[in-house]
């Protein structure tokens, strides 16, 4: 595949922070006293990432609990809402179903040849690019030389759940697995450092997709930082930490193999906040830079907002650009509390359309449509064993590999 230039990190952080401002309603973002962190993916086509392909943004706070239950940090966020995108655009190009929400065409082309397996891979000339507003946390945010510290605690053994009351005093150890941080529970989340490593070597369509999608790797990394570009020697250092944490760190994984290894080494970017789109993410509320305009940004947003363009499906119906609200303690949609209250158990109206529960609705309905017979339920964990697939067989390898980062994964949290 001839791979066209990719754009550059200003490009993709202007199209990421107007698709913001501009398109997304008001709904869960900031208030003028709360901050939050944007993460996004974009597609490019041949030409130029273009701002109607912004694929999935999310605004999310770093929540102070809860992650032991839901991993609400942006990055994941975004990543799940990209899944359940794809995952609508699998289905267009599995059953052949014209959409007219689809801008341009389905994003997967079928390389299947008669009467095998069905293959679909990411259309030539596409792109997929990662973006956030803050260093994710874990590994990128630690630097040993500039002092530079990340909440997120270290892991040193897959024995026993992590100690809520760890705390990690004096300088920090590079290249090591964290978990997020969280006060209260324990938190057994992976950071984000180690889960954008997962995704860049295996691809970031996830296990249940990979069913028909082979490896989608992301191409570019944008990282925007609080720093103004007048502080290079901070802008480089963290440049060099995100380099290491996000693609140093695996370096002794044998990439370049057979898929669904996503193998090609990603560009990882870091830039000031102020040499995009005219310095407008502090305006946003999504950085407190030093010298900062607004102080009084103190308290983080209680809830995240996620959005992707064009089209979701649900019970074998498609629907149009989504924009979701959700709890971020709780991580469902405002309004569980009170239902929860009221003795209802389970509503699946209250369940993010980005939670476990509908990505694997939304999976079987697929698999039952392909196949034209029902299929029963299954359990997530049991299903993404029983599909023997590239990507959980290597995903297995990589966690038994003794000593890599990937073998102190915790395990039923992973994303
Ligand atoms: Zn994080």
């Amino acid at each position: 595949m001839q791979a066209a230039a990719a754009p550059s990190a200003v490009d993709v952080a202007e199209v990421v922070l107007k698709h913001y401002e501009d398109e997304l309603p008001r709904t869960g973002k900031p208030q003028p006293h709360e901050t939050t962190v944007l993460a996004a993916f974009v597609l490019s086509t041949a030409k130029t990432v273009e701002e109607d392909a912004a694929a999935c943004l999310s605004g999310s706070k770093r929540s102070k609990i809860g992650d032991a239950i839901h991993d609400s940090h942006a990055e994941v966020v975004a990543r799940r809402a990209l899944v359940r995108w794809m995952l609508a655009h699998a289905r267009l190009a599995l059953l052949g179903v014209e959409s007219a929400v689809v801008v341009g065409g389905c994003i997967f082309v079928d390389t299947s040849e008669g009467g095998g397996e069905r293959r679909l891979r990411l259309r030539e000339g596409l792109g997929l690019h990662f973006f956030a507003s803050e260093m994710p946390c874990g590994d990128a945010c630690v630097s040993a030389s500039s002092g530079r510290r990340t909440g997120a605690k270290e892991v040193t053994t897959t024995e026993a759940p992590p100690e809520a009351s760890e705390v990690e005093s004096g300088e920090q150890a590079t290249h090591r697995a964290r978990r997020k941080p969280g006060r209260g529970e324990a938190t057994l989340s992976m950071s984000c450092s180690d889960k954008i490593a997962k995704w860049l070597i295996l691809g970031v369509q996830g296990c249940l997709l990979s069913r028909w999608v082979d490896a989608v790797p992301i191409r570019t990394l944008t990282i925007l930082l609080a720093e103004s570009s007048g502080c290079r020697e901070t802008l480089r250092g963290a440049q060099e930490s995100a380099q290491r944490a996000f693609w140093g760190r695996t370096r002794g994984f044998d990439r370049g193999s057979s898929p669904p290894r996503a193998c090609t080494p990603p560009a990882i970017r870091v830039i000031s906040h102020r040499d995009a789109a005219g310095g407008i993410a502090e305006k946003l509320g999504l950085i407190i830079g030093a010298g900062s305009s607004s102080p009084s940004r103190a308290s983080k947003s209680g809830v995240s907002i996620n959005w992707s363009a064009l089209h979701y499906f649900e019970a074998n119906r498609t629907f149009g650009p989504i924009h979701e609200v959700t709890l971020s303690a709780s991580g469902r949609k405002a309004g569980a509390s009170k239902r929860l209250r009221t003795g209802e158990i389970f509503n699946s109206k209250v369940v993010s359309t980005i939670s476990r529960y509908h990505t694997l609705r939304s999976f079987l309905d697929l698999l039952e449509e392909e196949h034209g017979s029902a299929l029963g339920s299954m359990a997530y964990d049991d299903l993404k064993a029983g599909l023997g697939t590239d990507y959980y067989e290597t995903w297995k390898r990589m966690k038994e590999d003794k000593g890599s980062i990937f073998s102190f994964w915790i395990a039923k949290r992973d994303g």
